[in-house]
């Protein structure tokens, strides 16, 4: 119910929050109101900063009314988008915490359009899967170890605090924290964006990455925000994910009236914005000359690194998404 800003507390005040919660359950407790009301109370020393409820309301019904509403007909199309033609279902927060199943989403969107036409709708289901199976097999270093050589320099900084604090200038990604912070989602193409700057622009850890959206995120999942930093990183795929100010453009675009995240961005304006330049260009600038963005860093010893970066395999090939 409320935001993820929680401490952690002493076992046995774990262990009585958790006899309050299960008595909670069995009782009536009302409205949405009371209920955060009655919460605040109990779980009083586990968190910080005031409570309130979160923007989404939890439990199955809430979840099965989401899933009813979804237009997974125009997901294809739409998937990528964050503006306000985005068409991404928003089901993450019920399906993280076992609301509704993976299963009865794949089933609802085979029923409403069938398994051709829901095909790219059942397939994003699959990572979800697909990266709990990973979790699974490797174990807890997938979530705070590097899996894969990383194939570009990697940095090993915090985040930034005008990054968390949502002031870099940068439209892109200060909607995107405030978002975090006030709704405690993302669309995937903002998670893709924010983790490619924190990582490859400010050379942040990605494992400091994958804490700062798991604080906020209400669908925080190990394994699927992990090794999705993983993968932006190049630590859990064969390049590294970066994206540039064309792409922004083209998926934050408001068709009533033009506007994209960059119409009232301030580095936009001051020509300081640093993803405007071509995927070719960028990949130099961000990993060395010799980064070939069709073929992946060629080391040739002639890359130079900013302090604290790790260590590159020199292969490459595409990009999953
Ligand atoms: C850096 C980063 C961090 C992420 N952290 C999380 C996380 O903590 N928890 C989480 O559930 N997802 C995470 N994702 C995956 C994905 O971004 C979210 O699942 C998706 O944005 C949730 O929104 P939605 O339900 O509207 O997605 P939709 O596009 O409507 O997809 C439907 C469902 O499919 C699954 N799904 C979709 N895309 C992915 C994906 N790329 N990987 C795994 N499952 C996917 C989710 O369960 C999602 O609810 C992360 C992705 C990135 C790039």
């Amino acid at each position: 119910m409320f935001g993820r800003k929680g401490n952690r507390a002493a076992s046995e005040t774990v262990k009585d929050r958790q006899m309050e919660l299960k008595q909670l359950s069995s009782r009536d407790v009302g409205s949405r109101s009371e209920a955060a009301a009655y919460l605040a109370e109990a779980l009083q020393g586990l968190y910080s900063g005031d409570p309130t409820p979160a923007p989404h309301p939890g439990g199955r019904q809430a979840g099965l009314t989401r899933l009813r509403v979804f237009n997974v007909g125009a997901y294809q199309a739409r998937r990528n988008d964050v503006g306000p033609t985005a068409g991404a279902s928003v089901l993450s927060p019920y399906l993280r915490h076992g609301c509704i199943t993976l299963p009865e989403a794949r089933r609802d969107a085979v029923e409403k359009i069938g398994s051709d036409r829901a095909y790219k709708f059942i397939q994003e289901l699959a990572w979800r899967q697909f990266w709990q199976l990973q979790r699974e097999r490797i174990g807890d270093r997938a979530l705070n170890q590097d899996l894969e050589t990383p194939k570009v320099p990697l940095g090993d900084g915090a985040v930034p605090d005008e990054v968390e604090a949502g002031e870099t200038g940068l439209n892109c990604m200060d909607t995107s924290v405030r978002s975090l912070k006030e709704n405690g989602y993302l669309f995937n193409h903002a998670r893709m964006w924010m983790a490619a700057y924190l990582v490859h622009h400010r050379k942040v850890s990605w494992q400091a990455g994958a804490q700062f959206f798991y604080r906020y995120l209400l669908d925080g999942d190990p394994a699927s925000n992990s090794l999705s930093w993983q993968w932006v990183a190049s630590t859990f795929s064969h390049k590294p994910y970066f994206f540039n100010r064309e792409n922004v453009e083209k998926y934050s675009r408001d068709p009533a009236t033009g506007e994209t995240y960059c119409t009232h961005c301030n580095a936009a304006k001051n020509h300081t914005c640093p993803f405007d330049a071509s995927y070719a260009t960028l990949g130099k600038r961000l990993f060395g000359p010799s980064y070939d963005n069709d073929n992946g860093y060629q080391r040739t010893g002639g890359d130079s690194k900013s302090g604290g970066s790790r260590g590159v395999a020199p292969r490459g090939s595409s990009q999953r998404r």
